[in-house]
Formats: C-alpha cells, structure tokens, sequence
C-alpha cells in the first residue's frame, strides 16, 4: 500500500476520528459550515476564485468503504479555511451545468442517464453500466455531478472573462476518467468535468488553444478520448503507467491522431515513489518547452492529489512544496489564466495540505524553497522515453545536432583551410 509516514496511515486511529469528524455536519465549526452551505464571505476584491456552498456534492456518498467519499471536500476547505486561505478569495457560487454545456462533450443519452434521480442505486448502475469501483447514489449523484461540472465551467467563465485571474474547483466526483473508449461513466467519474468546461471556453468564449494539465496519478483516458484529433487542446498527463495500474491507457506511443497527432502527451511513469524531483524534472524536460511552444491563452489543472506522499492508492511522494511549485510554472502560461478542478486523492491531510499549497500560490505566494535531491535515473528514462516519441512533433525537444569531435586529420584539414583562406587563385594553380 502507500509509502506513508505513521501519521498518515489510513488505518491510524486518529485519522478515522478525524474523519468522523469531518463526516457528520453537526461536528463543524460554524465558518466551515458555512463555508460549505455558501453563507460565508470571502475577500470580493481577490482575482483567485473559490467555490462556495459546496454542500450537495457532500450527498454523492458510498453505500460502504470507498476511497472517494464526502469527506475529501470536507478535508480540503477544512485546511483551506484553518489556513487563512479561503478567507483571502474571492467565494463563486456553485452551480449546476446546463444540458447544452454538458452535451458539448457527452452524449445526449449519458447526460440523459448521468444526471437523473434512480429509484434505487441498482438501477443507476444497470442504466450507467456501472463497473465494481464507481457508485452512484440513487437520488443525489446525478445532482452532485451536475454541480460538479458546472462549477469548474462558472470558474473558467470568470477566469476567461478577465473577472478572475485564476481559480480552484474543489469539486466531486472526479471527471478525469469519465467518457474513455470502453466506458462512459468509470473510475469514480460520472461527467467529466475538465473537458466540458475546455469545449464552453472553446466555442462559447473564443478561446483558441487550450492547456490541459493531468497530475492525477492515474492516466485521464477520459480527456485524452475527448481530445485526441483535436490541435487545439494540448492534453498532457503524468501518471503511472505499467504492471497492471489503472486504468492501463497512457503510453508515451499515444500522441493523439490526424490533425491533433503531437497535442497528446503522456508521462508514463514506470516506477513508484517518483516525488517533487521527478515531476518538476518532467515540468523542466518536457511540460514548459511544450507548454511555451503551444501557447495557450487558457491553462485547466486536472488536480488529483493522489500522487502525493501518504496516498493509499498512487505510492508516488509528492509533497504540498511541489504541487505549489507546479502550480506556479504553470501561472506563467496564458497570462495566469489557469483553474485548477480536483479529480483523486484519497489520503484526507495529504490532499487538504496539497490543495493549500497550490492555493496559496494561486493567491500570488511564492512558492516555498525546494530541498535539492538528485532525480531518479528511471524517472529520467521515463521522460527520454517521452521526448523520443514527441521530438518528430515539437521542434522544441528535438537535441541539438552533436558537432563533429576534432580528430587529427580534421585538425590538419582546417590547419591547411586557415592558411589558403583569401588565396582563392590558388583552386587555378
Ligand atoms: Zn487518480
């Protein structure tokens, strides 16, 4: 399971009182009630955008023991409200996307079926195919994922718009897998919330080129589907990929098809443990050039926090420091035009503490100092291994040409070229 340190195990006692905690309403503090409910006030003059009033996404709940349950959203405004941050924003009411929005990316039968109230759990997974891992409560998860989506759209309308120059969409369930070629609704997601808000930016704001950023530790198979013959959405996700993770897609072979083939980038890592070293080595190598060649004027934020140090299903170590320095090489893109939505995560304190570092960088902190540690020699394969299959597409990673090394005889032909230079008769003689 994950390389945690003792105070982050999931099964520690402490934990699950703390979870408990988070759980039940009647055990919030009254900002952070209402915070959730929408009743507090934020700072309306901040240009960071935060949602509020989040509450109905609570009521999209397991019937048993599921990684991703309410008590993720709970964690993160907790830490974002104890920490000062939340207060700092300016609050976004939520709301739920609207049916020609959604049908922008979806089809009108899983939109149809997505965003319905069920008589029973049951019967949402038979209309939804639903496999083993993802659930939906009969009467709310159509709701929730409503107001999921629509959320992250009202943030990069703000954002698009000038009102905003960047935003965080604290926001369940995820999207990120939601819409891939073998299933419409899996790994937790019901709509994809990401790329529904790209298509608004795409064809209702006049955005041209748009930045999709998936840190998640699982391949966003969802997103690259939607995008995959599409130039105009740089996709690029860092993930585990091999041996058996989910959800299998996500070779550095895939670099999207026809018109989009070069706007499809996949940093398969190949090994476990990988932290704020080997993501901000790929961001350096591959993501900036990339990024700065492609020149968004929007950047999105795929956000999972589940390749942070302590999560039980990513093993990767990722701390709060990296995720704010991520965050703000990616705020230099599109004038700072970025909206960060989160996807997974599942350790509660490594996503609040994760999702507060790239908060404050949002708010315009720098990002704290980094500890200096070699990157790890597979990592640096993995992102060679990228390079090679993106270099035909992107000028920008393509090596140099090696110049030729002295050798004697080159060293006695230039000798002899130095001294004839001027002496153009001589080639007549
Ligand atoms: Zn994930």
């Amino acid at each position: 399971m994950a390389e945690a340190s003792p105070d982050t195990s999931p099964g520690d006692h402490s934990d699950s009182d703390e979870e408990e905690a988070l759980t039940d309403p009647r055990s919030w503090p009254l900002a952070l009630r209402q915070l959730l409910l929408g009743d507090l006030c934020g700072e309306p003059r901040s240009l960071t955008g935060l949602l509020a009033g989040v509450a109905p996404m609570l009521r999209h709940a397991p019937p048993q023991e599921h990684p991703e349950r309410p008590a993720r959203l709970v964690a993160v405004y907790a830490e974002l409200l104890a920490s000062g941050l939340a207060q700092r924003a300016k609050h976004v009411p939520c709301r739920a996307a609207s049916r020609a929005d959604l049908r922008l990316v979806h089809s009108a039968a899983h939109v149809r079926r997505a965003t319905r109230v069920y008589a029973s759990a049951a019967a949402a997974g038979r209309a939804l195919s639903l496999g083993e891992d993802t659930y939906f409560s009969a009467a709310h998860s159509g709701a929730a994922a409503s107001l999921a989506a629509g959320s992250v759209v009202e943030l990069t309308t703000r954002v698009c718009t000038g009102e905003l120059r960047n935003a965080i969409a604290a926001v369940r369930p995820p999207g990120h897998h939601c819409d891939a070629p073998s299933r419409q609704a899996m790994g937790f997601c019901l709509l994809n919330n990401v790329p529904i808000a790209v298509a608004v930016a795409r064809r209702r704001l006049g955005v041209e080129r748009v930045l999709v950023v998936d840190w998640d530790v699982h391949h966003g198979n969802g997103v690259q589907n939607m995008f995959y013959d599409d130039p105009s959405v740089l996709y690029v996700s860092l993930h585990r990929y091999g041996g058996g993770f989910y959800p299998g897609t996500g070779a550095p072979s895939e670099v999207g098809v026809g018109p989009g083939v070069g706007a499809n980038v996949n940093v398969a890592w190949s090994g476990r443990g990988y932290g704020d070293a080997e993501y901000l080595s790929a961001f350096e190598r591959l993501v900036m050039p990339l990024a700065r060649a492609f020149s968004p004027q929007l950047v999105l934020v795929s956000a999972g926090f589940d390749a942070a140090a302590g999560d039980p299903l990513g093993e990767m170590a990722l701390s709060p420091v990296g995720y704010a320095h991520m965050t703000a090489l990616l705020s230099t893109l599109a004038g700072g035009k970025i909206v960060v939505a989160l996807e997974g995560g599942y350790n509660l304190r490594s996503i609040a503490r994760a999702a507060a570092g790239v908060m404050r960088v949002l708010l315009g902190e720098p990002a704290p100092p980094l500890p200096q540690r070699e990157v790890m020699p597979r990592a640096l394969d993995d992102i060679e291994r990228v390079r090679r299959e993106l270099a035909p597409h992107w000028p920008c990673l393509r090596l140099p040409k090696p110049s030729p090394l002295p050798t004697p005889k080159r060293i006695k032909r230039s000798a002899i070229q130095r001294k004839l230079r001027g002496r153009w008769w001589l080639r007549y003689l």
